[in-house]
């Protein structure tokens, strides 16, 4: 039955998001495969599909699975269903974005930034970005989520910040209440070598559901997803490996505090730190793939050198944790087998053959974004989740049944295309 004006049948709406999750989440996207995997009467399925048709969520498109018997139309959620906006805060620029529920990047933008800033400041101006975004790229429908990316240890539960970092000032700082406060949607707050390892494994290693992501850029650190699923401990500090301290007889100061640590020891900060001792110009991780790009024999060497470090570390990673695949990312991915072939060499010669059989380690696919990407898979996996797309098809109820002038244009648009 259509929605008409606001007042139709928004409980059949609501009682669809059972079906609109399955959809969403790809698991069940022909009629066929929800009436399997929903386990509701066909009656049911018609009916629920028939009001996330008629409100203009779901549509069907043209192309045909392989389904051995005739072609089966294909399940969608439409793109103009709603819009999803990330933050990655860097430590010296904020990167925005407004995405397309498929995570496609409608608008963005890059402000120029500064960790003292504080969480209040900063969040306030990430605000005011999203809303430029916002207004700039007009009707984009209903807020489907935010999502913010930091470079610090996030205990994911209470979106908190955790523990000494280079975000001083924002330890155990409410972010998603004031976030909120400014939007209606949730918020969603993670590190950004967990999202970035997220991402890699959502859009190209699925295959693979026990990966470790390894990124080694101007700092080290990794990711791990277990069973399909982001690892992230106790509190948020799981995967800090860029901190585990090897003894040595002359240890080098890590920017933690610490001595030996293998940042210090591999980070593109540490090889910059070489590089300039040695007298080249060279500040983080860009400057010494520029150097190794233009076959720099120091820069080469150092950068093997480094492979090894984490190559050690990684074998006793390897050891604990039994991943199916390694991918290493990061700027100094950038630098291939001389990066590669240490943490290869390493993990080979040390751990178990039952651990390295069939193991692979490869480098990410180079791509730019990937903690921003990260961050809107994130969010849709969190909205489009069951208990996710219950609450966004009781926002898009409510906002359809206020006063047409209160509503938010894509629900202005869906009542009068559906009315
Ligand atoms: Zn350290």
């Amino acid at each position: 039955m259509p929605i008409r004006d606001g007042v139709g049948d928004t409980a059949a709406l609501t009682n669809a998001s059972d079906i609109f999750s399955l959809i969403a989440t790809g698991t069940a996207v022909s009629r066929s495969a929800l009436l399997e995997r929903s386990g509701l009467s066909r009656v049911t399925v018609t009916q629920r599909l028939n009001a996330l048709i008629a409100a203009d969520l779901i549509g069907e498109a043209a192309e045909t699975l392989p389904s051995g018997g005739r072609p089966t139309r294909v399940l969608t959620v439409n793109r103009q269903v709603g819009h999803v906006l990330v933050a990655n805060i860097g430590e010296s620029h904020l990167h925005l974005a407004l995405m397309s529920p498929d995570l496609m990047m409608i608008a963005q933008s890059t402000l120029r930034y500064e960790v003292a800033e504080g969480p209040t400041a900063t969040l306030n101006r990430i605000a005011d970005g999203f809303r430029q975004l916002q207004a700039e790229t007009g009707d984009n429908g209903i807020l489907l989520g935010i999502g913010l990316s930091l470079p610090a240890p996030v205990d994911y539960k209470r979106g908190r910040v955790v523990g000494p970092s280079v975000m001083r000032g924002w330890d155990d700082v409410d972010i998603i209440g004031p976030m909120a406060a400014h939007f209606d949607a949730p918020v969603y707050v993670d590190n950004d070598v967990n999202l970035m390892t997220l991402y890699e494994y959502r859009r190209h290693f699925q295959l693979a559901d026990d990966i470790l992501y390894i990124k080694v850029g101007t700092g080290i650190g990794a990711g791990f997803i277990a069973d399909g699923k982001i690892f992230r401990g106790a509190h948020g500090a799981s995967g800090d490996i860029g901190h585990i301290q090897f003894d040595s007889d002359d240890p080098p100061l890590c920017r933690c505090g610490k001595l030996g640590c293998v940042e210090a020891r591999a980070a593109g900060w540490a090889i910059a730190r070489d590089l300039r001792a040695l007298g080249f110009k060279a500040e983080n991780a860009r400057d010494v793939i520029a150097l190794v790009d233009e076959q720099v024999p120091e820069a080469i060497m150092l950068l093997r050198k480094a492979g090894r470090v984490i190559g050690e570390v990684t074998a006793d990673v390897v050891s604990i944790l039994n991943p199916g695949l390694i991918v290493v990312g990061g700027t100094l991915a950038r630098g291939g087998d001389f990066l590669l072939s240490g943490i290869r060499e390493l993990v080979y010669q040390r751990c178990l053959p039952l651990a390295t059989r069939e193991l692979n380690i490869v480098l990410a696919p180079p791509q730019a974004d990937i903690a921003l990407l990260g961050t809107g898979q994130l969010v849709v996996d969190n909205v489009f989740s069951p208990p996710g797309a219950a609450d966004l098809l009781n926002r898009i109820v409510a906002s359809m049944t206020r006063p047409v002038a209160d509503r938010p244009e894509g629900a202005r648009r869906r009542v009068r295309r559906a009315g």
